[in-house]
């Protein structure tokens, strides 16, 4: 089949989209023609989508399907920003992509606050990946002894889980929680250098075939929704999810004054007023400006699973005047990320963690400790900035210096 009878056949319905590879010889080429079909089929010219320098051969296999291209998205540096972990202890340049201008400039005058009072200082909480399922029993008493069962099989259980990888460890089954006949065991894994979804999934799926021949129950789905996948949940932020990182700092009132152009007594009222008082008024489950921004910039330019965002946004900022110096902080308690699998091999995302230097195995704390001090980076300018503005019209009403 030639290049227009496929097109032709796609517009017929005759060839599905996921087909097209079939009758091409490369992933290249079964691109174009997915994309010339959606060109004719929508009226549109995709010139800039069909640009592009991805190994797509690579990338049909495991990171897209039906591909027609890519999206550009710009990517801007900030830094150096200095941080002083168990893991970086170093001066890192961030990528961050990101089409909201002016993130970009507010994450550097954080970064140069950071680092001219000596760095921000991260800590690792926690490591851990999850996945609960939901099973079925016949009854709340048949839940009860699925869940003894799973409690006195633990070993046997972390051995069976632990076959299917060479990366995955089974920590514990904590909550199991039940409802009526459902049973919900949050298996917790660690999971190296990959962000484990798939990881945790393969393994729980192993469990669950024993548990299904051993037990009068069946899992109704392999996700139950206490994991909690993807979605802003309590439960992630008691428990941790991820990685579970702080960064804070004690900033010296001058910089807090020349660089900042604000007070630390300024950043606690707004600190409280908007991040804990307003998040709370509002029911939020994020008690912070804006994570989110700085987690999607890096997010996006490193690779990791965008709908992870949601996790990453969660979390409690803090600031406190000491005598006119400022200790902040933010507290990231679900951060799933990666350096190995996933989309961290694509060419662009690769170089993204490479300018960071942590691309491949060994490196996902290190990574985890910077996106937290880019993390605190954003936080505490905007923070800053808006305690300014509070200030500036505090200074205007009132008349005071
Ligand atoms: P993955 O690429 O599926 O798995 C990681 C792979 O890298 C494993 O084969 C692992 O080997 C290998 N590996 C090599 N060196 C490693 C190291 N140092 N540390 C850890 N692993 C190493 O990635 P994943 O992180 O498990 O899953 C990420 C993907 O899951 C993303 O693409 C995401 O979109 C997707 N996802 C899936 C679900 C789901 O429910 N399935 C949900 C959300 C997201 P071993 O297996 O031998 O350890």
């Amino acid at each position: 089949m030639n290049r227009e009878e496929i097109v032709n056949g796609l517009i017929e319905g005759k060839i599905k989209l996921y087909q097209v590879e079939k009758y091409t010889s490369s992933a290249n080429e079964a691109v174009d023609i997915r994309r010339e079909f959606i060109e004719k089929f929508s009226s549109s010219s995709l010139d800039k989508i069909a640009d592009y320098t991805l190994d797509m051969e690579k990338a049909s296999k495991k990171n897209i399907e039906n591909p027609i291209g890519t999206i550009q998205i710009p990517i801007g540096v900030a830094g150096p920003l200095k941080v002083n972990g168990k893991y970086c202890n170093r001066e890192v340049y961030l990528p961050l992509a990101t089409s909201e201008g002016a993130l970009v400039a507010s994450i550097n005058r954080g970064c140069s606050s950071i680092t001219l009072a000596g760095g921000v200082n991260t800590n690792i909480i926690s490591d851990k990946m999850t996945r609960a399922p939901v099973i079925k029993a016949k009854s709340a008493s048949g839940a009860i002894e699925v869940k003894n069962w799973i409690e006195n099989n633990f070993d046997e259980l972390k051995s069976l889980a632990e076959t299917t990888t060479n990366h995955g460890k089974l920590i514990k089954i904590d909550p199991i929680l039940i409802v009526g006949s459902y049973v919900y065991p949050r298996f917790v894994y660690s999971t190296g250098d990959s962000m484990g979804m798939n990881m945790v999934t393969i393994a729980t799926e192993k469990i669950l075939e024993k548990l299904e021949n051993e037990n009068d129950a069946i899992h109704i789905a392999l996700s139950g929704n206490v994991c909690v996948d993807k979605k802003p949940a309590s439960i992630n932020m008691i428990e941790g999810r991820g990685k579970s990182v702080t960064a804070d700092i004690i900033i010296p009132e001058d910089i807090v004054k020349t660089k900042l152009k604000t007070t630390a007594s300024s950043i606690v009222e707004v600190n409280i007023a908007k991040n804990l008082i307003g998040s709370a008024s509002a029911g939020s489950m994020a008690f912070n400006a804006h994570y989110a921004n700085m987690i999607g910039a890096i997010f996006l330019a490193t690779g990791q699973d965008v709908a992870h965002v949601v996790e990453g946004s969660l979390g409690i900022t803090t600031a406190e005047d000491r005598n006119g110096d400022l200790y902040f902080s933010v507290n990231l308690p679900d951060l799933p990320i990666a350096t190995v699998g996933g989309g961290t091999s694509l060419e662009t995302a690769n170089e993204g963690l490479q300018i960071l230097g942590v691309s491949g195995s060994n490196k996902v704390l290190e990574f985890a400790e910077i996106v937290a001090g880019c993390v605190l980076a954003g936080e505490l300018s905007l923070v800053s900035a808006l305690s300014a503005g509070h200030l500036a019209r505090a200074h205007k009403e009132l008349g005071r210096e």
